[in-house]
């Protein structure tokens, strides 16, 4: 294949993205971009920062000293290795908060075009697809039921060593569910070039093939 190959994979939370873009990277020899890492990257040094989620002066000036970038499959704010750091509950309500955000918004798009024009990327989000990168050679919209994403989100928790309530991971998976698809910024929304990929009854095995063959046969 010539030229620059993107794929861009968007859906909701838990649908498997992450998983499933970092395979086919490997498979393909792509750099795997988390735009969501990267909202949480940024929602980690907000509330280092002790800034509130709302557009302000302090938070514009945040942003013009923000720096974020991956390297070796790692997150880095500012040259530090926050991966360890932006698991957490309170980052995850942050980075979802954030991301409603104008100024924050634009820093990240800028930052994932830029890297988007100058590499062969499989990069993943909410807006991808529509926004991020509009011409991206693959899209791909991944989703499962609410009840089957709370369920594999819970397992990975508790797999490590994580504490876990079902009832409450689910309630937390529709609340974002429901903000990323009715915040009124690049909202969480299938593209309408995209394939939509329903994987609750798929292995992640069954969905990385599907999306290889799909690049390899195209
Ligand atoms: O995918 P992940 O859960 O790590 O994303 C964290 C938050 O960042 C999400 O709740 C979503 O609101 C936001 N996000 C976004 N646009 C993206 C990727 C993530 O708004 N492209």
């Amino acid at each position: 294949m010539q030229g620059l190959i993107r794929v861009a994979i968007d859906g909701p939370s838990g649908a498997g993205k992450s998983t499933i873009a970092k395979a086919v990277a490997k498979e393909l020899g792509l750099d795997y971009i988390d735009t969501g890492a990267m909202y949480r990257a940024c929602g980690y040094k907000m509330l280092r920062e002790g800034i509130e989620a709302v557009s302000s002066d302090p938070l514009r000036d945040m942003l013009g000293r923000t720096d974020i970038d991956f390297s070796g499959g790692s997150v880095f704010l500012d040259g530090e290795n926050v991966d360890d750091m932006i698991r957490t509950p309170e980052v995850t309500k942050m980075a979802s908060a954030c991301s409603a955000l104008p100024e924050v918004r634009a820093k990240l798009v800028e930052l994932q075009r830029a890297i988007g024009s100058r590499k062969n990327v499989i990069m993943d989000g909410r807006d991808i697809g529509t926004n991020v990168l509009p011409d991206a050679e693959f899209k791909i919209f991944l989703t499962a039921t609410p009840e089957e994403r709370a369920k594999r989100r819970y397992e990975e928790m508790i797999a490590k060593g994580m504490e876990a309530d079902y009832d409450q991971v689910l309630a937390d998976i529709n609340k974002r569910d429901y903000d990323d698809s009715h915040r009124e910024l690049d909202p969480l929304k299938k593209a309408d070039d995209a394939e939509e990929v329903d994987t609750t009854y798929m292995s992640i095995e069954e969905v990385r093939d599907h999306i290889l063959n799909k690049i390899k046969n195209a």
